[in-house]
C-alpha cells in the first residue's frame, strides 16, 4: 500500500455484527457477545515472565462482568480507567466469574460516530505481521474522512446504472463502515464488478495488440500438400472434438491476425495430433515450427513422433534441448532454415537461437512454463501464431481472467474405445497382494509403472538414496525376476533416453520412476499405475500420472497407496477415486486449493485479487466480460472526457500488476 487510494481499496475479507448490546444480566456462558458499561475496577495483573494481563469490570444497569486482556497489562493505567464507559466483545469466558477473554473494545468518548472496533458492524482486515485490526480500521476511517469523497468514479454512469452498481462515495463507506450486512454486501458487488470489469479491460487491450499483424504478415496456406498428406498417413480416425479443434486452429492461421489459441483437453485425448496439423499448415506457408514441452523425456518422445510423421512429408525435424550433441550446428541449422521443425525445452527460447522464419509456436503442457517463457519464445518471431495446450482443464471463467487474451478451444472427447481407469486406495496390508498382481500382468505382457514422491528432484544426488533402496528393495524381493526399470531426473539425458526406450519396447515390465513422467508421456500398453505415498501429490498433479494409463483398450487401473495425514490428503484421494473429467478434478482442486493456488494463479498476479474471488464471482467474470467487450467495440481507445477516470484507473491498475507475470507478456512482445 502506497497511497490512501490504496488503502481505501484494501477491503474487508469479512464482517462481524457488533452492533446488538446485550444486557449483563442476560450474557449467557458461551457464545460471543457485546455489552456497553462503565468500568468500576481495573487492575494490571503481572503474571510470570514478562506478561501482564489487564482485568477490568464493566457495570451497567442489569450488572458487572469482567473483561481480561492477556499480555496488554498497560491498558489498565493508560485506557481503562474507572469511570471510563466502554463496549466489549468478546467470547464469554471464566476468570473469578464470567468475563470476557480478550475482546474487541472501544472506548466511548462523546462522539458516537468514533465506534471503529464495537457497538456496530465491523470490519476485519487481512492483516500482516505488525498490523492489527484496530490500526487500520483507525487508519481506513481517517483515510475516508481525509480524501473518500475526493475519489473519482471510474464507472461511466449508463453502465452503473444499468448494473444497478452503487457510486463510488457511497460504496466506499459502505464497503468499510457498513449500517448492516446488507449494505457491505451492496458495495462489495460493486467494486467485484469493478475490480473484474479492470482486469477484462485490460486482458483485452493485450489481446488486441498481440494480434494486431505484423506488417508482412501473410496467413498460411490452408489445405497444401503436407496438410493433405498428413490426413492419408494418420493410423487412425479423428474425433469429432479434434476435427472441429483443427478446424478453428486453422481457420486462426489463414487469417490476417497471429493465432492466440489454447488448446484444452483431458490427459490422452489426443492433443499431439491436432498440433500436428497447425505443424503442417505453416510447413505449407513456408514456415518453421518451434514446438516446446517442459521435460526433456517429454520432448524426445515428440521429437519420435513427429519424426515419424513429418519426415516422409519431406520436413526436417530437429531436436534442441540441454543435451543436444552440438548443438551449435542444430542452431545455425534453425537460422538457416533448413530446418523446418525445432522440438525442444527452454532452450528454444534462449537468446542465441534464432529463427529463418518462425510462423508457429507450440507450446505443449503449456501450465508448465511461466507466462514470461511462453512470451519470449512468441517474440522470436514477428508475431507467430501461438498454439497452447493444456491437460489441466480449468473452469471456463478463471480461463477466461487467466488467459482472458486467448481464444479457447476444448477437446471434450477421447478416442474410442477407451476405457476409463479405475482408481483403488491400497491400504498398508494389502501391499503385498498388490506386487503379485503386478506380477502377473507382467507375465501376460502388461506393463506398469510405480511412482514415488521421495525425490526433490532439484536436490543432489543423496536426496536419491531412500528411493534407490526402496527400488532394490522392491525389486530384489516382491518383483524379483520381473523386468524392472528405473528413471529419475537426476539420470543424464543417454541414460533417460535409454530406460524410456526399454520401457517403450516392453523389455521392461515396470517402471520405477518419479514423477519425471508425470506430464505427456504415452506408453499405450502401460495399464498399470501405482502411485506410493498418493496423498503427497495434488489432486491435478494426481489425474496427470493416472492419465498415464488407460491409452488402450484394455482395462486400466490406478492404485493410490500410503495413508494420508491430512483431511485434505484424505479429500483429493477421495476426488480422485470418484471422477475421471480432469474437469470434475479442477473443480474440486479449486475448491480445496483455493483460487491463488491454483494453476498459477499466484504466479500470474491474480492470486491476490483485491476483493473479487474467481470462485464465488464467477458470474460476475463473464458479466464483465461482456461489459468490456461491448465498451471497446464502442470505444476501442477508451478516449473522450467521460471516459479518463476509467482510463486512468484502468492505468493504475495495470502500474499494480506491474511486477507479475501478466505484465512481463507486454513488456516481452
Ligand atoms: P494428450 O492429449 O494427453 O497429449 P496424446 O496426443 O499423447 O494425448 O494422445 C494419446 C494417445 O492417443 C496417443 O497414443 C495417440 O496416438 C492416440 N490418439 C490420438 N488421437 C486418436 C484418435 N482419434 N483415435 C485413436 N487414437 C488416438
Ligand atoms: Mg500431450
Amino acid at each position: 500500500m502506497r497511497t490512501l487510494h490504496d488503502l481505501l481499496h484494501y477491503f474487508p475479507r469479512d464482517y462481524r455484527d457488533y452492533a446488538s448490546i446485550t444486557p449483563i444480566a442476560e450474557v449467557a456462558q458461551d457464545g460471543t457477545v457485546t455489552v456497553r458499561g462503565v468500568i468500576t475496577a481495573s487492575r494490571n495483573i503481572r503474571l510470570q515472565g514478562r506478561q501482564s494481563l489487564a482485568h477490568i469490570t464493566v457495570r451497567d444497569q442489569t450488572g458487572t462482568i469482567g473483561a481480561t486482556f492477556f499480555g496488554r497489562g498497560f491498558l489498565a493505567e493508560t485506557v481503562f480507567r474507572k469511570g471510563t464507559e466502554v463496549i466489549v466483545t468478546g467470547k464469554v469466558g471464566n476468570f473469578k466469574g464470567p468475563c470476557l477473554s480478550n475482546p474487541e473494545y472501544e472506548v466511548l468518548g462523546g462522539d458516537e460516530e468514533d465506534r471503529l472496533n464495537t457497538g456496530r458492524i465491523v470490519p476485519v482486515y487481512p492483516l500482516v505481521e505488525g498490523l492489527t485490526q484496530r490500526m487500520l480500521r483507525r487508519w481506513v476511517r481517517d483515510a475516508l474522512d481525509a480524501v473518500g469523497a475526493a475519489i473519482p468514479e471510474c464507472l461511466p454512469a449508463a453502465l452503473r446504472k444499468r448494473l444497478a452498481l452503487s457510486g463510488v462515495a457511497q460504496a466506499l463507506p459502505a464497503a468499510h463502515f457498513p449500517d448492516t450486512l446488507k449494505e457491505a454486501e451492496t458495495a462489495r458487488g460493486r467494486f467485484v464488478f469493478e475490480e473484474l470489469f479492470l482486469i477484462q479491460l485490460e486482458v483485452l487491450l493485450r489481446r488486441e495488440q498481440l494480434t494486431t499483424a505484423a506488417p508482412d504478415r501473410t496467413g498460411h496456406i490452408i489445405n497444401g500438400p503436407h496438410l493433405r498428406a498428413l490426413d492419408r498417413l494418420l493410423a487412425f480416425p479423428l474425433t469429432v472434438a479434434q476435427e472441429r479443434v483443427i478446424s478453428e486452429i486453422l481457420h486462426d492461421m489463414a487469417g490476417p491476425r497471429p493465432m492466440l489459441r489454447l488448446v484444452q483437453g483431458d490427459v490422452g485425448c489426443g492433443k499431439t495430433v491436432v498440433a500436428l496439423h497447425a505443424v503442417a499448415a505453416a510447413a505449407d506457408g513456408g514456415f518453421q515450427t518451434a514446438f516446446m514441452a517442459p521435460t526433456e523425456i517429454l520432448a524426445e518422445q515428440h521429437a519420435l513422433v513427429l519424426r515419424g510423421i513429418l519426415e516422409p512429408l519431406g520436413l526436417r525435424v530437429e531436436t534442441l534441448t540441454r543435451s543436444t550433441p552440438e548443438p551449435a550446428k542444430a542452431r545455425r541449422r534453425i537460422a538457416s532454415g533448413e530446418t523446418h521443425v525445432v522440438i525442444g525445452t527452454h532452450t528454444l527460447f534462449q537468446e542465441k537461437t534464432r529463427f529463418h522464419r518462425l510462423g508457429l509456436a507450440v507450446i505443449d503442457e503449456q501450465h508448465r512454463f511461466g507466462v514470461l517463457q511462453r512470451a519470449l519464445l512468441a517474440a522470436k518471431g514477428q508475431r507467430p501464431d501461438l498454439l497452447q495446450m493444456s491437460a489441466t482443464p480449468i473452469p471456463r471463467t478463471i480461463a477466461l481472467t487467466l488467459y482472458g487474451e486467448m481464444d479457447l478451444s476444448v477437446i471434450d472427447e477421447m478416442p474410442p474405445g477407451r476405457l476409463p481407469v479405475k482408481t483403488r486406495r491400497v491400504p498398508s496390508a494389502k501391499v503385498p497382494d498388490l506386487y503379485r498382481y503386478l506380477r502377473e500382468q507382467a507375465e501376460l505382457g502388461f506393463q506398469s509403472y510405480i511412482v514415488c514422491p521421495l525425490v526433490d528432484e532439484s536436490e543432489t544426488k543423496t536426496a536419491l538414496t531412500p528411493l534407490l533402496r526402496h527400488f532394490e528393495e522392491i525389486s530384489t524381493g516382491p518383483l524379483v525376476g520381473v523386468s524392472v526399470a528405473m528413471l529419475h531426473g537426476r539420470m543424464d539425458p543417454a541414460e533417460k533416453e535409454a530406460v524410456m526406450a526399454r520401457f517403450k519396447s516392453g523389455d521392461a515390465k515396470i517402471l520405477f520412476s518419479t514423477t519425471v513422467i508425470e506430464v505427456g508421456v504415452d506408453v499405450a500398453k502401460a495399464t498399470i499405475m501405482v502411485i506410493e505415498n498418493a496423498a503427497d501429490f495434488g489432486l491435478t498433479q494426481l489425474h496427470q500420472l493416472r492419465g498415464r494409463v488407460g491409452r488402450s483398450a484394455e482395462p486400466s487401473f490406478c492404485f493410490l497407496l500410503g495413508e494420508p495425514r491430512t483431511p485434505d490428503g484424505k479429500r483429493r484421494l477421495e476426488a480422485l477415486c470418484a471422477s475421471n473429467s480432469g474437469f470434475d478434478i479442477a473443480e474440486e482442486d479449486l475448491k480445496l486449493r483455493g483460487p491463488g493456488e491454483f494453476h498459477g494463479l499466484r504466479q500470474a498476479g491474480l492470486g491476490d485479487l483485491r476483493i473479487a474471488d474467481l470462485v464465488r464471482d464467477a458470474r460476475v467474470i463473464d458479466l464483465a466480460r461482456r461489459e468490456a467487450q461491448g465498451l471497446l467495440k464502442k470505444n476501442p481507445g477508451l478516449k473522450g472526457r467521460t471516459l479518463a477516470p476509467l482510463a486512468k484507473a484502468l492505468a493504475r491498475h495495470r502500474e499494480a500488476t506491474e511486477n507479475c507475470g501478466m505484465a512481463g507478456l507486454e513488456v516481452t512482445l
